[in-house]
């Protein structure tokens, strides 16, 4: 059936500014790593992608190599923006990303001028777009000096082919040289998107308070640890689970007893304060003003309408947050 968007789309999502720049994201993003391949269904994906736009999220996060396989979820989100999103892309923030192996040989992998911007042509090729929103470096190159990286991403903004950039899983000292050299050029960093969640607070030594004196964006990816931090695994592994898809990239081994038990003990935390799990761990994370847009992952609509109600109520009292500390503590 043809879709027309929810008229009242914009009445309950929040929009946060993206550090001191002019764009403003969505409290919540969706992201396409997973559920939006060719193995995967494209009827969900297109009702997920409806679900979303009807309520508010602006921002879809894509990357070279999501699928599977690699290209796919590129694939599938052009199709059904053609499809369904005609005349809507001036509402919409579209990123994509490279940086990890997408084609054979020495240009197909990491940070050199030569991969980055063959790699962009390929993404907007396979998107049927004339440019991105957001691109982003994927992750650091040990091996490619960082002006040649940088000085990329520059590269295609002036060429049109993005309106800003970002980087993707950099520590902080190298955040920190690839913004000076941004400014420098003369495109600022717009946004860092690193893995930040309940279960993984790297980001909270030092590169948070890097980002806020620098004026550039957070977006944490799987802030459910992957589901994770969801009432999913409350019981084991079920079948229809990330962890028990052969595809999926969360371990079996990464549930364990001891997780359980700390999961356990978290939704029991989330009940009294009247929410799911989902929702505690997204609203952990946007109590957090630095935090521009928190990016998540679904495999249903019914899983994105439980995310979604986190935004319901993200304030914390001091005793629960020493209380969700104690708990990851064990
Ligand atoms: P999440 O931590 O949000 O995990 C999403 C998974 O959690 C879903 O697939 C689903 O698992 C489960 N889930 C989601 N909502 C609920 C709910 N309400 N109740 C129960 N289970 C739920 O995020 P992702 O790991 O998917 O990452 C999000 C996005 O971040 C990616 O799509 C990508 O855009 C980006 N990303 C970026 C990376 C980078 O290096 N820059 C790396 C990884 C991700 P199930 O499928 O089992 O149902």
């Amino acid at each position: 059936m043809t879709y027309s968007p929810n008229p009242a789309r914009y009445t309950s999502m929040e929009y946060r500014r993206c550090g001191t720049s002019g764009l403003k994201l969505p409290a919540l993003s969706l992201g396409l790593w997973h559920n939006f391949g060719h193995v995967d269904t494209l009827a969900n994906a297109r009702e997920m992608l409806r679900y979303a736009f009807d309520a508010g999220i602006t921002h879809f996060d894509l990357a070279n190599n999501y699928g599977p396989p690699p290209g796919a979820a590129e694939e599938n989100f052009g199709k059904i923006l053609k499809e369904d999103f005609q005349g809507y892309r001036d509402e919409l923030i579209i990123s994509t990303k490279a940086g990890y192996k997408m084609w054979e040989g020495p240009y197909g992998d990491w940070g050199s001028k030569k991969y980055l911007v063959s790699s962009l042509d390929q993404s907007l090729n396979r998107m049927g777009l004339d440019y991105v929103d957001i691109f982003y470096h994927h992750r650091p190159d040990p091996d490619t000096p960082l002006e040649e990286t940088m000085a990329t991403l520059d590269l295609v903004v002036r060429q049109g082919k993005a309106l800003y950039v970002g980087i993707s899983n950099y520590k902080p000292e190298e955040a920190a040289q690839a913004f000076e050299i941004l400014r420098r050029l003369g495109t600022p960093c717009l946004i860092h998107q690193p893995k930040y969640s309940m279960l993984e607070r790297w980001v909270e030594d030092g590169l948070l308070d890097l980002l806020e004196q620098e004026g550039v964006g957070c977006i944490p990816f799987s802030p459910l640890a992957q589901g994770l931090l969801t009432d999913k695994y409350l019981q084991g592994i079920p079948t229809d689970s990330r962890a028990a898809k052969s595809h999926g990239n969360l371990q079996r081994d990464a549930v364990t007893d001891e997780r359980i038990a700390q999961i356990q003990e978290l939704n029991q935390l989330a009940q009294g304060r009247g929410q799911s799990l989902a929702q505690m761990a997204l609203a952990w994370l946007l109590k957090d003003e630095r935090i521009s847009s928190v990016l998540i992952g679904a495999s249903s609509v019914a899983q994105l309408a439980d995310s979604l109600q986190s935004l319901a109520n993200t304030r914390f009292s001091d005793q629960e947050l020493r209380q969700i500390d104690a708990i990851l503590k064990q």
